[in-house]
């Protein structure tokens, strides 16, 4: 075993073997695999192959994309047959809610290419002759069907030998029976690994060790939020019927899946494999793999089996006709929201995470491409935000990730509502006025943790929500709320915004080196800035504001605290001559806005609030009420007359009593996230995370007025000045969608040019209540981002005409948040 190398990876699953092969086709050759038993002796050698490419994430989709089409590459590359099976994948759908779900996910495999189709019924007799498509009595009748031509099933053994030959080829050392069992850090800052084999020093380390995941976390002081659950598939013996099939010439069958049943069926040595998503099945070694499970299986426990057994059987009568040969029961990785943990560790240097894989044997490759991209360039090529480890935070308890992992397994086949809310180890993370909130009818959701009211539901309207991809019980409640705040005083809980607070005599310099716009030089002053990618991506959004010499409160959205942060201690000086601390727990906030916001803050506070002392994009420190140290900030995401109040977490319960008190004669009522989602569209307000990301720079993205080329050098701007030489290759339009009964934009659909191209994608969209127009944003060619140009749109099937607005529908002067 080598003593030193570039790259350790530990763990020699499909995950961590793919990643060596990716980095050394990048040409780094000095990598180095540890294993602590042999390649595959994790989950991966009883994993039961499938590749499927449906996916409802734009990125992980583009990971499948790129696993499937590697998969396919691979055996002439190396001489390692895989046996991929390119059956295709037909995914059933009982209800029209299922089939509304299909169509809004081939929104995203249009805007990704991936090739797809929905079917009839007798297209899928066609393709699936055993099957039953259900009388509506006995079994649920099949209305449609997506199916995917491309993906299939593939021996995972055998694909983990094809990407370590191909690493190996390339230079790459493994090694097996090798434990990591210790890890320091050497003073020049490598990382020092102890093993039964002997140590080795790395320069970067990156972890894929599938159910071990939280136990190596804990070697280098993390807390992984990676626990696995039970998995089982039953294999079958052979049947006569699918025999008697293939044997006159039938080809394979395609895999299939009865989501509304949840279970999946392949073949298997015309027999076949039956794999269900039960309800029940728990999470396993919450504290670490203990030391007895090696290359072990649990007991199978058929009894959870059995309805999806019996489902299976009402589809695929046949499948009655055979016995049961084996089950198959093991630990699958698993994350809070389902999705891996692919990315840069948080807090310390030069370690990687590829953990927490459900679907890991689909996954490997495309994981393994963009985090030897991250490696080598700095920067992953795509967005990678949905799998970044660090969209968790350290709300992330043991107890948490069990209930959140039992609850996502078992959900893996429910219909993924774009407005669902699931109901598991909630409410953990509150604001100090939940309570307050809950009596005044909040319906909640979850985000990083948080609970955050959505929508207030009225007396006498029961404060749940009807999850939908079209307009559902809550439309008109949000309606309201939005109105409400255009034409009195609307207060929004923005508790859960992430804010730092940045001091010392470096600090301008620092700050400005890191965004793109100029940061305030006077106090009082407020900038709305970008940190980019080295590749001119936009990474995040700060809103900066100058408090006092030397001293930044930056703010950012509150799903990106560990993001944001981990972002900015990495960057921080070493000389000392800047201070960051993360005081989002320390500060609450609420958003005041509308015609009417003036009038009732100046029942609270003697700083005077005419435009002349307060102008828009100013603020100021001081009381409102009897809370003292506030920082009164005239900024907000709506688009309205309004401040921000950013206050001692302390003061929370009594500035909002006071508020309301206030407010009482001007019709103050709360909003909730559903309208400032309507309120920001209007405004054409650009959302981090799904309008802004590494995927598109500030001239993409319209922001051109944040971006200032001449102020000396700051993260991304070559990269900018080389697109602005060779022409931005997309532009951000507002855009209305006409003839819409039910369903809005609600991001990730295609756009058309009027003869049916595809030339752009929209990020979001939803109901523009003051305009009265359906709204999406979204990047299109610049050819078509006049204002007034014909496009189309894909709406849950449906191409509907669109035509492009002008940035800001709603009062484009700004009159009223500088009135
Ligand atoms: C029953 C079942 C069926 C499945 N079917 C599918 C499927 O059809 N399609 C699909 O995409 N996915 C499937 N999966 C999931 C898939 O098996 C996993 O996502 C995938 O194998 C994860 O690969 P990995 O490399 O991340 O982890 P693993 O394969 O678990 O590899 C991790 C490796 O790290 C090693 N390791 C841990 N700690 C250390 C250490 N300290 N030092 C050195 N080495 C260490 C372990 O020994 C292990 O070999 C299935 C899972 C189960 C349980």
């Amino acid at each position: 075993m080598k003593t030193h190398a570039r790259v350790v990876v530990i763990g020699g699953g499909v995950v961590g073997v793919s990643t060596l092969y990716h980095l050394a086709l990048k040409g780094w050759s000095d990598i180095v695999l540890l294993e602590r038993a042999e390649l595959t002796a994790g989950s991966t050698w009883h994993a039961a192959g499938l590749l499927p490419l449906f996916n409802m994430s734009y990125t992980v989709g583009q990971l499948h994309k790129y696993s499937v089409d590697l998969y396919k590459r691979l055996p002439a590359e190396t001489g390692q047959d895989v046996s991929f099976h390119v059956t295709g994948n037909l995914r059933l759908a009982t209800c029209s809610e299922r089939m509304d779900e299909y169509q809004k996910y081939c929104g995203t495999a249009n805007t990704i290419g991936v090739p797809f189709k929905v079917i009839t019924p007798k297209e899928v007799r066609d393709l699936w002759p055993l099957i039953d498509l259900g009388d509506g009595v006995a079994s649920a009748k099949i209305v449609g069907a997506l199916y995917h031509p491309d993906d299939g099933h593939i021996a995972p053994a055998d694909l983990t030998m094809a990407l370590r030959k191909g690493a190996r080829a390339r230079g790459a050392e493994i090694n097996e029976q090798t434990e990591v069992t210790a890890v320091k850090r050497t003073p020049a800052g490598e990382w020092h690994l102890t093993t039964n084999k002997g140590e080795i020093i790395a320069e970067h380390v990156v972890c894929a060790t599938g159910n071990y995941a939280r136990q190596t976390g804990r070697m280098f002081g993390l807390n992984v939020p990676s626990i696995p659950v039970e998995h089982h598939y039953i294999v079958y013996d052979q049947s006569p019927e699918l025999k008697a099939y293939r044997q006159a010439g039938g080809r394979e069958l395609a895999v299939l899946r009865e989501s509304d049943q949840s279970y999946y069926l392949r073949e298997e040595r015309m027999g076949w494999i039956l794999g269900p998503y039960e309800a029940g099945a728990p999470a396993r070694f919450a504290d670490g793999v203990p030391d007895w499970f090696g290359k072990n299986l649990f007991e199978g426990d058929l009894d959870r089996l059995l309805p999806h057994v019996e489902a299976a059987q009402r589809r695929v009568p046949s499948l009655a006709n055979c016995g049961i040969k084996d089950i198959v029961n093991g630990p699958i990785a698993y994350t809070p929201d389902g999705s891996p943990l692919i990315g840069p560790a948080w807090g310390v240097r030069n370690l990687w995470l590829n953990e927490g894989h459900s679907f890991g044997i689909t996954a490997a490759g495309g994981s393994g491409w963009q985090l030897a991209e991250w490696l080598v360039e700095g920067e992953p090529g795509i967005d990678m935000l949905a799998v970044d480890p660090r969209r968790y935070g350290p709300y992330t308890a043991k107890r948490y990730v069990v209930q959140k992992n039992e609850e996502t397994y078992r959900n893996v086949f429910v219909i993924h509502f774009p407005d669902e809310e699931r109901p598991d180890a909630r409410p953990a993370k509150t604001s100090p006025v939940y309570d307050k909130l809950a009596r005044m009818g909040a319906v909640f959701g979850q985000r990083y943790g948080w609970e955050r009211a959505n929508w207030f539901a009225p007396p006498g309207v029961a404060p749940v929500d009807r999850w939908s991809f079209r307009r559902s019980n809550y439309f008109e409640h949000v309606g309201r709320e939005a109105l409400n705040l255009r034409r009195h005083v609307g207060v929004i809980d923005l508790t859960p915004f992430t804010k730092h607070e940045v001091g010392g005599p470096g600090a301008e310099a620092w700050l400005d080196g890191l965004v793109a716009n100029k940061v305030p030089t006077k106090v009082g002053r407020i900038a709305l800035c970008h940190a980019l990618t080295r590749r001119g991506g936009i990474r995040t959004e700060f809103t900066i504001t100058k408090i006092a010499e030397q001293h930044y409160y930056v703010v950012s959205a509150g799903a990106a605290e560990r993001y944001d942060s981990d972002y900015l201690l990495k960057q921080l000086p070493q000389d000392g001559s800047v201070t960051l601390r993360n005081i989002t727990m320390s500060r609450g906030c609420f958003v005041v806005a509308g015609p009417r916001s003036r009038e009732v803050l100046a029942r609270l506070t003697d700083a005077p609030l005419d435009n002349g002392s307060f102008p828009w994009l100013s603020g100021q420190v001081t009381e409102v009420g009897l809370a003292t140290d506030v920082y009164l900030l005239r900024v907000n995401f709506v688009g309205a007359l309004g401040w921000e109040l950013h206050f001692p977490i302390e003061y929370a319960h009594h500035l909002f009593d006071a508020l309301f008190a206030a407010g009482k004669d001007f019709n103050i009522a709360m909003a909730g996230m559903r309208a400032m989602e309507s309120l920001r569209l209007e405004k054409s307000y650009r959302m981090w995370g799904s309008d802004l990301t590494p995927d598109y720079t500030p001239y993409e993205a319209g922001l051109d007025r944040f971006v200032r080329l001449n102020k000396g050098a700051f993260v991304g701007k070559d990269a900018l000045e080389r697109q602005l030489a060779n022409g931005v290759p997309h532009r951000f339009i507002t855009f209305e969608v006409h003839g819409v009964k039910d369903a809005d934009p609600l991001g990730n659909e295609p756009l058309f040019d009027v003869d049916g191209n595809m030339v752009g994608r929209a990020t979001a969209g939803y109901y523009g209540h003051t305009l009265r127009k359906s709204l999406g944003l979204g990047y299109i060619k610049p050819q078509y981002a006049a204002v007034g140009t014909d496009i189309g749109i894909e709406i849950l099937g449906e191409r509907k005409r669109a035509t492009v607005l002008v940035d800001s529908p709603y009062d484009p002067d700004n009159k009223d948040l500088k009135a």
